[in-house]
């Protein structure tokens, strides 16, 4: 099969991971016979000091015309100072938004072989861990309306939460549907106790849940999901919510994992389409030295080849790659432990790509 994969390099460190990334999916088109056609295009910091903007009209529209998108990281020092829909990270909102990507998956895994790393004590957290979050992405609070106005006491501001019952629907059902192939249980988050966006999601989700009756539905609010995560996250297989809730909690449930260049995430949006990225950012402190970890970019890869290829002996090929070169012992500086061998961002990579 042919596949066109429209890249998005960004700043810092994102080049160098895409750029390793690419090798890697270079060996599984070779090893599984596809053919995977690369366009790098402009995004984020470097595309604002090549054209004035974070996302170029010519990298959405290639976007669009792709069968998925492969993005490093954006952002960086150079370009904080402005003002807000001018700076790198609206070119992310701009491709969330524009390629219409309503969910975001990121998976929170806990590796075994790096089971060091995990914030959490031993008996809590136990061999592993694996939660699926499922984050509403173009809807709620961050796409709401906003401003500000003249108030009793002063400027006040104000955003807005809102959800229609469409926008619940097709999270829920992809929740669901990612559940089955999972442990067939989905935990729904909202604060429903106080909030009517809430409310109405919740009466969605119950009424989405009746056409998969094998898949256990249970809800909690917020603030305790947030405390459940840190007691004890092994109760949780899918967590679906909103758009905001899920930004916070899918940090959370990553950092428990202690590895933030271990994780990959993807966006989706109807069909097959989808944008892959590492959850981390663009790591100015050390880009450019080959220390960042490629990992989490190879792991979105991955997550290209199954959710919008179809493709899961690939996909899994890749991941046991991964750990396979975990298991001997190789490991970039920020997931390093004593006794374990100190490599680079491309022997790492090299050393995925030769397990495939
Ligand atoms: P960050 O994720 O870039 O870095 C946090 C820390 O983790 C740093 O010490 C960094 O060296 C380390 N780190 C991150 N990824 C790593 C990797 N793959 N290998 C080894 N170490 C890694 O977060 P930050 O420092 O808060 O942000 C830096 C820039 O990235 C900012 O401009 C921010 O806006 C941007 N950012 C972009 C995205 C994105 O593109 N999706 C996400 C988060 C932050």
């Amino acid at each position: 099969m042919e596949y066109r994969i429209a890249v998005l390099p960004g700043d810092g460190i994102g080049p160098e991971v895409t750029e390793q990334t690419l090798l890697v999916l270079e060996r599984v088109g070779e090893k599984f016979n596809h053919s995977f056609q690369f366009q790098k295009l402009l995004a984020g910091g470097c595309a604002i000091d090549a054209t004035g903007t974070p996302l170029p009209e010519e990298t959405l529209e290639a976007c669009k015309n792709s069968d998925a998108v492969l993005l490093g990281a954006v952002g960086g020092p150079k370009w904080d100072n402005l003002p807000g829909d001018k700076r790198p990270e609206a070119g992310l909102l701009g491709l969330r938004g524009g390629l219409g990507l309503f969910a975001n998956l990121r998976p929170a895994i806990l590796n075994k072989e790096l089971r060091d790393a995990c914030t959490l004590r031993p008996d809590i957290i136990g061999e592993s861990m694996d939660i699926m979050v499922v984050r509403e992405l173009t809807g709620g609070i961050y796409f709401g309306e906003r401003g500000r106005r003249s108030g009793k006491m002063g400027e006040e501001a104000f955003d807005t939460e809102s959800y229609s019952v469409g926008e619940v629907e097709r999270i829920a059902r992809l929740a669901f549907e990612i559940a089955r192939k999972r442990s067939k249980k989905v935990t729904s988050v909202d604060k429903a106790n106080v909030l009517e966006s809430s409310r109405l999601w919740r009466e969605v989700v119950v009424r989405v849940a009746k056409d998969f009756p094998d898949v256990t539905l249970d809800h909690m609010y917020v603030d305790n999901a947030a405390m459940q995560l840190v007691r004890n996250p092994k109760q949780f297989d899918v967590i679906v919510t909103t758009n905001m809730f899920g930004d916070i909690l899918s940090d959370e449930a990553s950092m428990i994992t202690g590895s933030i260049g271990m994780l990959p995430s993807a966006s989706l949006g109807e069909g097959e389409f989808g944008m892959y990225e590492p959850i981390h950012g663009s790591a100015p402190d050390i880009a450019g030295k080959d220390m960042a970890n490629p990992l989490a970019t190879i792991l979105s890869a991955a997550m290209m080849l199954r959710y919008t290829m179809h493709l899961e002996k690939e996909a899994r090929a890749v991941e046991d790659a991964v750990n396979k070169v975990l298991e001997e012992g190789y490991r970039t500086g920020d997931i390093m432990s004593p006794g374990k061998k100190l490599v680079g961002t491309a022997e790492i990579a090299r050393l995925v790509a030769e397990r495939i």
